[in-house]
């Protein structure tokens, strides 16, 4: 079967030609894919406007010989009209460009898709980026099997359960991938490590680590009017940060002969 239908929110669009559009889709029941739209930067497009940047929609697509090509489209979930927010454009971009590169293509993660609807649905109902962003990166990392370490250490795995570990403060390294305990805080390889550019150590409160814990697992959309969990996006941006670096690393190592 040459002809297929996906569940899809777009996360990228570049233009092809004179009328045409590359759209980078992330899908439900194929991962990311990358389709032609024709025709739909002509304003009488049928289906241009369901195309539109993060926009949610059910897209059949001809498979062709490199690229797919996009044959139809209904928008899911209504108008999106919160993407002429600033900072509703800047989160939702800044999402789109982290999940296009720390996924594969053709690899379907539901629960990836799953996180992504979910944004998409409780910035639509008003929830703000500020009360969504700390939450958003936790649970995209976790649906990408990246999840950061906050029981134990991330090095040694010893537990840390509810305990402060220094001062009423934990310390969390990106390179780590988490949580580490006070004994690994002070390993040389890591003081290292923590002095290169975004990688260093954070601290944060035992609040605010209980906070990161219980937004692992929180409803997006019941996030609404929690914007004191803004502040927890400068510890949850490193750890993305950490995984897009690493993952440039790694394919500049993979295009060595
Ligand atoms: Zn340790």
């Amino acid at each position: 079967v040459r002809t297929y239908t996906v569940d899809a929110i777009v996360l990228r669009r570049r233009p092809l030609g004179e009328a045409d559009r590359i759209l980078t889709l992330l899908s439900r029941e194929r991962g990311k894919i990358s389709a032609v739209a024709k025709g739909v930067r002509k304003t009488q497009s049928k289906f241009g406007a369901r195309l539109d940047f993060f926009n949610r929609a059910i897209v059949t697509l001809h498979a062709g010989r490199s690229l797919d090509i996009v044959t139809g489209a209904t928008s899911v979930g209504g108008a999106w009209e919160r993407i002429v927010d600033p900072d509703v454009f800047a989160f939702t971009s800044y999402l789109a460009t982290a999940i296009d590169d720390l996924s594969e293509p053709g690899m379907a993660i539901p629960e990836l898709f799953d996180v992504l609807c979910e944004t998409h649905d409780a910035l639509a109902a008003g929830v703000t980026p500020g009360a969504l962003a700390a939450a958003v990166d936790l649970q995209i990392l976790a649906a990408l099997g990246l999840a950061p370490e906050l029981s134990a250490c991330a090095r040694c795995g010893d537990q840390l359960g509810r305990r402060p570990l220094a001062g009423g403060r934990a310390t969390l390294s990106p390179f780590a991938g988490g949580l580490i305990c006070r004994r690994c805080a002070q390993d040389p390889a890591l003081v290292e490590v923590s002095r290169r550019p975004g990688e260093q150590s954070l601290t944060v409160s035992a609040g605010e680590l209980a906070a990161l814990r219980a937004l692992s697992n929180a409803s997006l959309t019941e996030l609404s009017g929690h914007e004191t969990f803004a502040s927890l996006a400068t510890v949850t941006h490193p750890f993305v940060r950490h995984h897009l670096g690493t993952r440039s690393r790694s394919l500049m190592a993979a295009d060595r002969p």
